[in-house]
């Protein structure tokens, strides 16, 4: 189904399924395929114009994986592992997005699904046992099972700061960057943000860009990605390994292929520590973050030492003293927040077209109707460019005037933080399954790892109700009470925890985001899953089935 629906059609008729998923990224489209298996039918809506999500919108220069192309793509067909080769160890958007659209294509994906297509509203008929779903232009469907593929990180924000409105020239989110390319070349951009997009975008900015400024509140600690080539002789050899591959992502803490060192790097000596770190550091990807020492992200002394270590990093690659150490972070550890993975971010502050505006010493006051004011100058621009990140996790559930038993708001019942059984369903709202949910392990993942689990224990749960004559299942309140308890004290040991970021719900530009509520699930994907298969062998306990 396309988008061209007529005004009269939407505005008059209202269109029935068994389900509805919102999303079109990599949760909405395999779960798609998954309810074709039940038999069901469904019908996903998506408000972008095409599938793909998080690479159908980011589109800013020097967008790519940080997790490894291979580990990334989906798992569930022979076939597609087969045909599909990935060109780049962390591949590009571009290619991501071509990937995806190869699987719409594939598996036919797009017939059930509508695009340009916002959802608005979602409530819960407790008569009928039914969700009525209506878009931004009038659609409107009824499916006894909703099901939420809104992304952890689709909801850009932009910054509260006075004037934004005014500025002349084009300004935008990275999240939200045209289609069309832009030509930097010889222009004066700003870029406010300096986390895992700012620090992706801004050497591909700097490399044509007449001057650069950067308007940096926070420093964040970056490592190097070392991206690199694919050949055929290698891809062919991956394929051949898949199987081992994805086995190894499903055993790690965070579904990635980066296997924790098992010492801890306060019981070796500084030489073990180095040696480690060297060689993480050297290696591509995640593994200094994720193949670490076991005490790093849990302990403040190791963590302590760890982050000195990417300090000296930092310092090496500068050649002002004074610039580099206001680019070393001081307000957090390292890997306390995502690390953003950079290929030559530290050099671009080294050529002399390349400012860094320090927020701390001179403070945005206003964006103006030619450029960006800070408390001692105001500077011109051509383009201004907002890496000012998302509403995470739950900022897609807020967007949407969420109903369940007797009217009660989804926001309402979140109010003092998000609260659901298994990151996966809420009571009160019978029927609404959430991928990729708050305190879901799928929110600190190689995500597609997770969003795999997520995905085909959902289904086996629909399978289930199918079997046994039910169309009603809700989470208890005593589930859902047990679930927080797990997420607070599995969270307790982590330092992300204790560390204001997306991670922990904070966002100043957003009102009421101040406080931490964490998020995301800190037990790792292995306990999740095999917390998840325990309520399907115990026959779905925590939910009331009717
Ligand atoms: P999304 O891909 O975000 O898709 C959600 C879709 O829901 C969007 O298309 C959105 O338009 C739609 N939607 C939301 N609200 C509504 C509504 N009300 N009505 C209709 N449609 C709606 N993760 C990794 O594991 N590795 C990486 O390398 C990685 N890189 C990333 C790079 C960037 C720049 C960003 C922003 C995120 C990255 N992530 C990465 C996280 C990424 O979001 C996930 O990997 C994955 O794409 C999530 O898929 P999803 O389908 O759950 O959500
Ligand atoms: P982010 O990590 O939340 O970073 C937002 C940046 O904007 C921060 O530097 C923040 O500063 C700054 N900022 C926000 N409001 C501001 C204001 N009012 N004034 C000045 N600065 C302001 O968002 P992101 O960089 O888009 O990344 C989000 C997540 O997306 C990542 O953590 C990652 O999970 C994913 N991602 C992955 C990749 C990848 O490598 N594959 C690439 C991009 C994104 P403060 O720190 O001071 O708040």
């Amino acid at each position: 189904m396309g988008s061209a629906q007529s005004a009269a059609e939407a505005a008059n008729s209202v269109h029935s399924y068994d389900a509805v998923v919102i999303g079109a990224g990599v949760s909405g489209m395999y779960q798609l395929h998954r309810l074709r298996e039940l038999g069901m039918s469904a019908l996903v809506l998506e408000a972008g114009s095409g599938v793909g999500g998080t690479w159908y919108w980011n589109r800013y220069p020097g967008a790519r994986f940080d997790s490894e192309s291979y580990t990334y793509g989906y798992s569930w067909s022979e076939e597609l592992l087969a045909e599909w080769d990935w060109t780049e160890r962390f591949s590009s958007q571009p290619e991501n997005l071509k990937y995806l659209e190869f699987v719409a294509d594939k598996f036919e994906l797009r017939r059930d699904m509508r695009f340009d297509s916002r959802v608005t509203t979602a409530h819960y008929d407790r008569a009928a046992n039914c969700w009525e779903v209506e878009t931004d232009d009038g659609f409107r469907t009824r499916s006894t099972f909703l099901i939420t593929a809104l992304g952890p990180l689709s909801i850009p924000v932009l910054p509260k700061i006075d004037g934004i409105e005014d500025f002349a020239g084009p300004s935008f989110h990275t999240s939200n960057w045209p289609k069309e390319e832009i030509d930097f070349t010889g222009k004066r951009v700003a870029v406010i943000g300096t986390g895992a997009t700012a620090v992706q975008l801004i050497p591909e900015v700097a490399k044509t860009a007449g001057r650069l400024s950067i308007f940096q509140r926070n420093p964040n600690w970056c490592a190097p990605l070392h991206n690199g080539p694919i050949d055929q002789a290698e891809m062919d050899d991956i394929k051949t390994r898949y199987q081992e591959i994805f086995e190894t992502c499903n055993d790690t803490f965070a579904g990635f292929a980066h296997v924790p060192d098992r010492r801890k790097a306060l019981e070796v000596s500084a030489e073990e520590r180095e040696e480690l770190w060297e060689r993480l550091w050297g290696e591509p990807g995640f593994g200094i973050w994720m193949a670490n020492f076991r005490d790093v992200l849990v302990n403040e002394e190791a963590n302590a030492l760890m982050t000195e270590f990417a300090a000296t990093k930092i310092r090496d690659r500068i050649d002002d003293p004074v610039l580099a150490e206001k680019l070393i972070p001081t307000n957090h550890g390292f890997g306390t927040r995502r690390v953003p993975m950079e290929t030559n971010y530290y050099e671009v502050y080294n050529q002399p077209h390349v400012e860094l505006v320090d927020l701390n010493e001179t403070p945005i006051e206003a964006v103006t109707e030619n450029g960006i004011r800070t408390s001692d100058q105001e500077r011109e621009f051509d383009y201004i460019i907002y890496a000012t990140g998302f509403d995470a996790v739950t900022g897609g559930f807020d967007r949407i005037d969420v109903r369940g038993i007797d009217g009660v708001r989804l926001r309402d019942v979140w109010a003092a933080g998000p609260r659901t059984y298994l990151g996966l369903q809420i009571a009160g709202f019978p029927n609404m399954f959430t991928l990729v949910g708050p305190n879901n392990a799928a929110t600190f993942c190689n995500m597609p790892r997770c969003i795999e689990q997520n995905v085909d224990w959902v289904t086996e749960f629909l399978r289930y109700l199918q079997e046994h004559g039910l169309t009603r299942a809700e989470a208890t309140e005593e589930a859902m009470d047990a679930w927080g308890e797990h997420v607070v004290t599995s969270g307790d040991r982590m330092l992300f925890t204790k560390v204001n970021s997306w991670f922990t719900g904070v966002n100043t530009n957003i009102e009421g985001h101040d406080e931490r509520r964490f998020l995301l699930y800190a037990a790792g994907l292995p306990v999740y899953r095999e917390k998840a298969d325990e309520v399907t062998a115990n026959r779905y306990e925590g939910f009331v089935l009717s």
